[in-house]
Parts: C-alpha cells; sequence; structure tokens
C-alpha cells in the first residue's frame, strides 16, 4: 500500500467521523430536548392529557435529517392508541413549557410552604419531593399525583415543603404518638 493510498484512506475516515459527529451532536440534544413526560390539551376531549415522545425515534430521525415525533405514551392509551396524535403540533410548538417537571417546577416557584412558611425552594432530582395539602387536609408529594390531574389539583391544592409533610404524615398515621405541648412561656430573670 503506497503512501498515497494509506493518505486518502485517512482522509476519508476522517471525514467520515466528522460528518458523523456533525450528524450526532444535533441528535443527541434532541434525545434530551423530547424525552420526559409532558402535558398536552387532548385535541378529541380538550382535556389535558399525560404523553412522552419516543425519544430515542426523534434523536434517529434528527441524525438522518429532522426529529421525527410520535407518541410512545398518553393516559388514553390503550383506548385511543389509534388516534392520530394530533397533540404532537403542541410539542412541536413549545417542547419545553409542556414537561410536567416544568410545569411543577414552575408551580413551587417562589410558593412557601402552608404549614412552616418556609420557601419551597426549586426542584430539584436530587432533593425530597415537595408535597401538597388536599381539601381533606391530607399531605401528597406531588410525584405520587397522576401527571394529568396536576393542573386541576394545583388549582385547588396548597404547597407544603417535604419536612412537614412528613411530620403531617406521622401525626395523621400515629396520633397517639403526638403530643402537641404548648409553647413554654420564657422565663423572665
Ligand atoms: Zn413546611
Amino acid at each position: 500500500m503506497t503512501i498515497t493510498v494509506l493518505t486518502i484512506i485517512i482522509a476519508v475516515l476522517v471525514l467520515g467521523a466528522g460528518l458523523f459527529i456533525l450528524r450526532a451532536v444535533p441528535s443527541v440534544r434532541a434525545y434530551f430536548n423530547f424525552r420526559g413526560k409532558r402535558l398536552v390539551t387532548c385535541p378529541e376531549t380538550h382535556k389535558t392529557t399525560a404523553v412522552t415522545v419516543s425519544a430515542s425515534e426523534a434523536a434517529l430521525g434528527t441524525f438522518f435529517n429532522e426529529p421525527t415525533l410520535r407518541l410512545n405514551q398518553c393516559s388514553r392509551w390503550p383506548e385511543r392508541q389509534d388516534c392520530g396524535q394530533e397533540c404532537l403540533q403542541q410539542i412541536e410548538a413549545d417542547a419545553e413549557n409542556c414537561l410536567v417537571w416544568k410545569i411543577v417546577a414552575k408551580w413551587y416557584e417562589d410558593k412557601k410552604c402552608v404549614f412552616c412558611h418556609k420557601p419551597i425552594g426549586p426542584l430539584s432530582l436530587l432533593d425530597h419531593a415537595p408535597a401538597l395539602l388536599g381539601p381533606d387536609f391530607r399531605t401528597t408529594e406531588w410525584r405520587e399525583i397522576l401527571p394529568e390531574q396536576l393542573p386541576e389539583i394545583f388549582s385547588k391544592y396548597q404547597p407544603v415543603c417535604w419536612n412537614c409533610h412528613v411530620a403531617e404524615t406521622f401525626r395523621r398515621l400515629h396520633p397517639e404518638m403526638v403530643v402537641d405541648r404548648p409553647v413554654e412561656a420564657q422565663r423572665v430573670i
């Protein structure tokens, strides 16, 4: 093999790797942009529905041309699995703001716990999830609520920090073990 042929092979390989990286970067970005559960308004029922886009398919589509959006989960399935998936237009229009995580984070933003009045703080995957106080005076972690019910729940429930949620749950489950001491008056010398 002459040096010229070897140079051509190396150049082709470098060019191939460069082209691959050029296509792979937006493809990986599409994967991260389209993963996660989202809330949309179902065009059929006009009600909130929780859906998930196939992020791997969107990434593959981006690699070869442009993102191919297709649902791989919907709270109305399996009954309506053969629908036209017209709600995808809402995701195409604003993929970020219909993310459940984003909607929840926005609701808790600047809110204070109804019990201890401390700010809930930004939502984090690493921290304990904050909760909600319902009209029945029970607290529930937001993750335990069906995503499609969240907008309605947010209009009726109040924010609760994780510490107060744990304390209130313990108080509800073991009322016999909780002693509510009256605040002692400070001794004045
Ligand atoms: Zn609290």
